[in-house]
């Protein structure tokens, strides 16, 4: 007897036992390698970060290798900056380019825009360490100063603060919650683009009512860096805060010089997401050129492309209008050869074709211009 070769693994972790629920997938792109989390329902066709290919079912139904990439986060920031701006921001950076090129049109980033949510690590850590650091203490120093005012000489009180430094050492055993580190390779560039966000207004979620949006359903990204590659990162915001505790605790109003030699133990691994709107319009090349806007401050970047094409044909049209002018004024030429009171026009007519041939250049150049800042 033979065993049916299409058998689901009874071992398998699927995206419900991980827990988010019915009706979620796994999408990937083949181009960027971006994966995302989304609701069935509401599937997006196109990748909405490279925005030029297929977004494809991942094929395995086991999400094993994945589990800690794809844990249901624990804290997110939500969209809140008002569409009614969002969608004037969209409008004045479609009206600012010049010579846009034809598919930059207001309607266009509008129904291509795509909510995605960023993901970012936040580590709890018990920390125990010994540590040693100079700790400075504020004092007061009274002077006195000769002023010559009014004809005379006074006498004036100056208090001056000024920083005693003694130097400290000590022990501290603390747990530390939600340090953040970066998960994604381009979160340096994105947050470039992005701008800050306050992580001070982050609220916990339950991954249903995350991907409940009937209006704009969101993406959820998958980090791209593991717990290896991120965790240095978060080192320094580990002693940023065991720096200040110890401040503190030594009830000193500076510290300086801190070193420490931190064993870290009990680490819990979770993710923090962050709202962005993406959306994108195609140059002269038909190349997609995105568009990105931070789901929290409304912070919007997008790369500025002029149409050549377009400003090639304004510019001619204004060529062949200097042309006719230039015509025009031969034919008043030769009339002024009889007629010598058309001379004068002749002339003017003259200046006329060579102001407008130079005009012809300036779509070209305004163009690229807007083309050569990237
Ligand atoms: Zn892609």
């Amino acid at each position: 007897m033979t065993e049916p070769l299409e058998q689901s693994n009874p071992y398998a972790l699927t995206l419900s036992s991980l827990g988010w629920g019915q009706g979620v997938v796994c999408l990937v792109c083949q181009n960027c390698d971006w994966q995302f989390l989304v609701g069935t329902a509401n599937k997006p066709q196109d990748c909405p970060h490279c925005h030029t290919n297929q977004l494809e079912k991942y094929q395995d139904e086991d999400f094993s290798k994945m589990e800690d990439f794809i844990k249901p986060p624990e804290l997110y920031l939500p969209f809140s900056f008002p569409q009614e701006q969002l969608n004037e921001k969209i409008q004045n950076f479609a009206k600012n380019i010049p010579f846009a090129p034809d598919d930059l049109r207001l309607d266009n980033l509008q129904t291509r825009l795509q909510k995605i949510y960023l993901p970012m690590w936040l580590v709890d850590s018990h920390v125990s360490a010994t540590w040693q650091s100079e700790c400075g203490y504020y004092y007061q120093v009274k002077s006195h100063q000769e002023k010559y005012s009014g004809g005379r000489w006074q006498t004036q009180e100056v208090i001056e603060t000024r920083t005693r430094w003694e130097p400290r050492l000590g022990r501290l055993g603390r747990s530390y919650q939600n340090i953040a580190a970066p998960a994604l390779e381009e979160h340096r560039r994105l947050m470039g683009a992005l701008g800050n966000y306050e992580y001070k207004k982050a609220q916990p979620v339950t991954p249903q009512s995350l991907l409940q949006d009937s209006v704009q359903p969101p993406l959820v990204n998958i980090p791209s860096r593991d717990k290896d590659d991120a965790w240095p990162d978060t080192l320094p915001r580990f002693q940023e805060q065991a720096m200040e505790e110890s401040r503190q605790a030594c009830a000193a109003n500076q510290i300086r010089e801190f070193r420490w030699k931190p064993e870290f133990s009990n680490q819990n691994w979770t993710l923090f997401l962050l709202p962005m709107w993406s959306s994108y319009y195609l140059d002269d090349e038909n190349k997609p050129q995105s568009i990105l806007v931070n789901g929290q401050s409304g912070q919007m970047s997008g790369t500025r492309r002029a149409s050549m094409k377009k400003a090639k044909k304004i510019s001619l049209s204004i060529f062949i209008a200097a042309l006719i002018a230039f015509a025009l004024t031969v034919v008043v030429g030769l009339i002024s050869l009889s007629v010598q009171d058309l001379a004068v026009i002749a002339g003017i007519g003259i200046m006329i074709s060579l102001i407008i041939a130079l005009a012809a250049i300036y779509p070209i150049v305004t163009a690229w211009n807007v083309n050569r800042d990237r």
